[in-house]
């Protein structure tokens, strides 16, 4: 048996040595487990990779009895479970995959005093008799990882989460630990509510990753985008993001038709094929890895140069842990998000579908993620403030940072645009007004006669690029909308009629082409 240890944080020190290897705790880990050890509610809200496991894990180790901790994945509680073990520390986990006579044996261990952690699911730890057998147990702390699980304002709601107050029901003098990597406010306040947290310390871990340059580009050609992008950083591996299985087969195809090493991972594929993918990208064997978002649960690759989007994400918690396995060692790395209106229309519409109750949640997230990709000011400042921090100046190392967006009368532009909406009887959508304004000479604008009208050709001295951008500023502002049940069409609203007979200016964002918003800011 190991000697008897108080306590204390010197104990606990000890056993990060001993059990893990690490001569020190990372700042935050230290007064987290100082607070667990002092027999206070803990919140801990810290990004993945920040070291959450050791928080509850030595604190733990040194104190008497059981440490149960609630685990919502059952892969996951496996790997905790086994890399305890390898390191020496007795550690079980009770799931609906474990036979009822190997539950019998861990739970005779557990009464036996020998276990020091054991993970248990909510299924589990709710069945009848569970709580009876921990009563008759010394419980030292309950630690719930993955907490944001209980707020239905998450991303990962388990209805099954919301039953555990019983703990503090029943527990009344047991410290309960929170644990998760998501930190809104909501999420924050529903995690504390809902367990019966009694006055816990709140730890906040900073959720910035200034190494990570975020770059928003208009949605338009976004294969070219991408090629451009890996071109002019040749060698430097990352992960292009899709909403869905084609689409990540289709853009893998044409990235190895540019002789790209990529490869692509969604759900539909056999464990033994994800295997093979993911184990070529840790090998970089594969350069590029072009996936929905099942990728990156537990990806430890620290030198992910980039991370793109290829479509909008549904809502800022997924784009930030998307981001994140961005850079993971520190050196400086870019987040691509290509963006374009009809993302959001296809979400939206995506959205009212899958679950209905929670439409107008998710809604408001997607409202969110859109208004993050529309921003003129620092972006940064948009994230951390979405998750409860403030930056008190502007980051240097976003798009908007770096090339901050001129502004300039745009009325004139903005009346040719509306003007052929309206002579096109508010029947075109995006693309074809723009192919109008330039004066192509294309199919769909001679059958629709539209080479006769009178602003036919009347933006000609602009690009293609640029005309996007403004029409999507104008919608932006409300000049236009999308009537998406008539093909989307574009039509004009009362502000826009303003703009249109001169009543009205607008102030137009000038367009800037990608690179620049690469390139460091100078002095
Ligand atoms: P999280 O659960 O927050 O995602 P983990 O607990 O898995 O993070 O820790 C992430 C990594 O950091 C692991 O490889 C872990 O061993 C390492 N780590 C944790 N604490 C320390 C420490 N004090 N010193 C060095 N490495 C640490
Ligand atoms: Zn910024």
């Amino acid at each position: 048996a190991a000697e008897p240890l108080a306590p204390t944080l010197e104990s606990a020190r000890r056993v990060l040595k001993k059990y893990y290897g690490y001569d020190t705790f990372r700042p935050m880990q230290e007064d987290i487990i100082q607070s667990i050890l002092s027999g206070r509610d803990t919140v801990v809200l810290m990004p993945t990779g920040g070291g959450k496991s050791v928080c509850f894990q030595v604190p733990a180790v040194v104190s008497e009895g059981v440490c149960v901790v609630v685990s919502p994945l059952i892969a996951l509680m496996k790997d905790q479970v086994e890399a305890l073990k390898a390191n020496g520390i007795s550690a079980e986990y009770i799931n609906s995959s474990v036979s009822q006579s190997e539950q019998n044996a861990i739970c005779s261990d557990c009464a036996n005093g020998y276990l020091k952690l054991l993970y248990v699911s909510p299924e589990k730890l709710l069945s009848q008799g569970f709580i009876q057998f921990l009563q008759r147990l010394r419980v030292s702390m309950f630690a719930i990882d993955e907490a944001h699980c209980i707020s239905s304002w998450g991303h990962d709601f388990r209805p099954e989460y919301t039953q555990l107050r019983v703990l503090r029901e029943q527990f009344p003098n047991t410290p309960i630990i929170a644990l998760t990597a998501t930190a809104d406010r909501l999420t924050q306040r529903d995690i504390q509510q809902q367990l019966r947290l009694h006055e816990p310390q709140v730890f906040l871990s900073s959720f910035d990753r200034p190494n990570l340059n975020l770059i928003v580009r208009p949605g338009q050609d976004r294969v070219g985008g991408i090629l451009d992008f890996i071109e002019r950083h040749p060698g430097e591996s990352g992960i292009v993001y899709c909403l869905s299985r084609k689409q990540c087969e289709t853009l893998t195809q044409k990235l190895q038709a540019k002789g790209l090493k990529a490869g692509f991972y969604h759900a539909g594929m056999t464990p033994n094929q994800r295997a093979a993918v993911q184990e070529g990208f840790l090998k970089d064997d594969l350069q590029v890895i072009v996936a929905t978002i099942a990728f990156g649960m537990g990806i430890d690759k620290s030198n992910v140069r980039w991370v793109m989007h290829y479509n909008l994400p549904k809502n800022i918690e997924g784009y930030y842990q998307e981001i994140g396995r961005g850079g993971r060692d520190g050196s400086p790395a870019t987040a691509v998000l290509f963006y374009s209106f009809a993302d959001v229309l296809q979400l939206r519409e995506m959205l009212t579908k899958e679950n209905p109750q929670l439409t107008q949640l998710n809604l408001t997230k997607l409202e969110r993620m859109q208004q993050f990709a529309e921003a003129a000011s620092c972006r940064r400042k948009i994230l951390l403030n979405y998750f409860g921090e403030t930056l008190t100046q502007d980051c240097g190392n976003c798009d908007i940072c770096r090339n901050p967006p001129i502004t300039f009368d745009g009325s004139l532009i903005a009346q040719k645009a509306l003007s052929a909406v309206v002579r096109m009887r508010e029947r075109a959508s995006i693309g074809l007004l723009i192919d109008v304004l330039r004066g192509m000479r294309n199919q769909a604008v001679l059958s629709g006669g539209y080479d006769q009208i009178k602003t036919y050709g009347a933006g000609a001295d602009l690009p293609y690029l640029d005309w996007y951008s403004y029409v999507h500023q104008m919608l932006n502002d409300g000049l236009l909308y999308i009537a998406y049940e008539e093909g989307y069409a574009l039509k004009i609203t009362e502000l826009g009629r303003e703009v249109l007979q001169g009543q009205r200016a607008l102030a137009l964002k000038k367009f800037q082409p990608a690179e620049k918003a690469e390139k460091p800011k100078r002095g």
